[in-house]
């Protein structure tokens, strides 16, 4: 059996910190007084106050998740220059070169990375590239609100460099390295008439996978959205370009092909024809339902299915319907137990009709990243043919594997097939699903 399912812990680390937002310095830590609007104006009293140029726009996503903010009116140019925040444009917040806690009352505190930093993104704006920040902070509340203002303070110091900020503040498709941001922004360009030019634009993060850095999700998403990625040092210091870097997690280019079905040489349905049971086990999202709908709907097997049914005797119930009246059927649910298969075997016992186990051998990782997939990454163009799904809470993945019993034959079955995982979809879907797509601190 493959040794696939058995996968390890995935790289989300519960442990590690998400160092690329202010949550941990900001917790606690009260911003200035907000004058109060009346709730008849306003769903959020908690709203900073518009510094000078810049302006907080209205969020974006079904969620709002997507924060935007311009300075000045920036206007689109096919040329862009894209920063991460902290560590990168500004010190961080936390950890190593961290600016020092601004006192209770006072004015977030904040400065440059470099002294430089201004100056270069001041050349930009002469060059007439796009100026454009995007970084992650899951913060809310009073945390929030305090980095809201800090960027209008930011922004107050640079104010003739139109620019604009984009803060994914959920863990969704904005995350980095999720692409969303840069989707949000390109679809704001394309509304205004430009096509962004990859070739000549470029992003600048400190979350590089180098050796002391804490993750490589800047790198990634550079990679995701297909554009020039330096680190600060790369960038402002004009350092030669590090080529030491590990991006860790999982990859589908680190998948291997293996043929569909394993074994090969026995039929998926058996020739002559006769009534079965066929039993699916895996990982949600690993194709069990199109393998189902392909190869067994289509050949008059009933498709007995968990998430539709609603309860496990709804699904032992609609077995035994489809026993009595003579037809086969798929059980196309995780099954991740003996116990959980019995329930299934016994019928095929007591009706004395053969049950087959496929066993579907994609990896945690592999299931995560499909659901991440179907959730956040599809094409726009895929949406009307292929449904969106609700993202799959990640606990349904670890009590899977937690609670995993490779089938075995002892169980009852007259075979155990394999399913590997190929991906199918167009090469716009197959370029989505090949993205670096992770959320973590999960
Ligand atoms: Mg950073």
């Amino acid at each position: 059996m493959s040794s696939a399912l058995q996968a390890g812990p995935l790289t989300l680390s519960k442990k590690r910190p998400a160092a690329d937002d202010d949550a941990s310095s900001m917790e606690g830590s009260r911003g200035p007084k907000v004058a109060k609007v009346h709730p008849f104006f306003s769903n959020s009293p908690k709203e900073p106050k518009t510094t000078g140029t810049f302006q907080w726009q209205k969020p974006l996503g079904a969620r709002g998740s997507c924060l935007h903010g311009t300075n000045l009116t920036p206007v689109c140019s096919s040329k862009v220059a894209a920063f991460d925040l902290d560590g990168t444009l500004i010190k961080p917040s936390f950890g190593k070169g961290a600016v020092k806690k601004a006192s209770k009352g006072a004015p977030p505190a904040w400065e440059w990375w470099r002294d430089t930093v201004p100056h270069a993104l001041e050349e930009l704006r002469l060059e007439g590239y796009s100026i454009v920040i995007i970084s992650n902070q899951a913060i809310k509340g009073t945390s929030l609100t305090t980095w809201k203002e800090k960027v209008g303070l930011i922004a107050a110091t640079i104010p003739s460099v139109p620019f604009q900020i984009f803060a994914a503040v959920a863990k969704d498709e904005y995350r980095k390295p999720m692409p969303g941001m840069w989707n949000e922004l390109t679809r704001i360009f394309k509304e205004d008439g430009i096509e962004i030019d990859r070739t000549v634009s470029f992003f600048v993060g400190d979350a590089a996978g180098r050796d002391g850095d804490f993750a490589s999700t800047d790198r990634k998403w550079a990679l995701n959205v297909d554009i020039p990625f330096f680190t600060p040092e790369e960038y402002f210091l004009k350092q030669p370009v590090q080529t030491k870097f590990k991006l860790d997690g999982f990859n589908v280019a680190d998948l291997s092909q293996l043929p569909l079905f394993s074994p090969a040489h026995t039929p998926v349905i058996p020739e002559p024809r006769k009534q079965e049971i066929v039993l699916f086990v895996g990982y949600p999202g690993v194709g069990k339902s199109t393998i189902c709908e392909r190869y067994f709907v289509s050949k008059g097997y009933e498709h007995i299915n968990q998430d539709t049914l609603g309860t496990r005797p709804k699904c032992v119930a609609a077995v035994e319907k489809s026993m009595q009246e003579g037809t086969s059927c798929v059980v196309d649910n995780t099954n991740r137990d003996v116990r959980t298969r019995k329930y299934y075997v016994d019928i095929a016992r007591k009706f004395e009709v053969p049950i087959r186990c496929f066993v579907f051998t994609g990896s945690m990782e592999l299931a995560w990243h499909n659901n991440l997939y179907r959730a956040y990454n599809l094409p726009l163009s895929s949406a009307s043919r292929q449904e969106k799904r609700d993202l799959v809470p990640y606990l349904a993945f670890t009590s899977f594997r937690n609670s995993y019993e490779e089938p075995s034959l002892s169980e009852g079955y007259s075979e155990i097939k394999q399913v590997n995982w190929i991906f199918e979809g167009t090469e716009e879907e197959k370029k989505n699903w090949s993205m670096w797509l992770q959320i973590e601190g999960k």
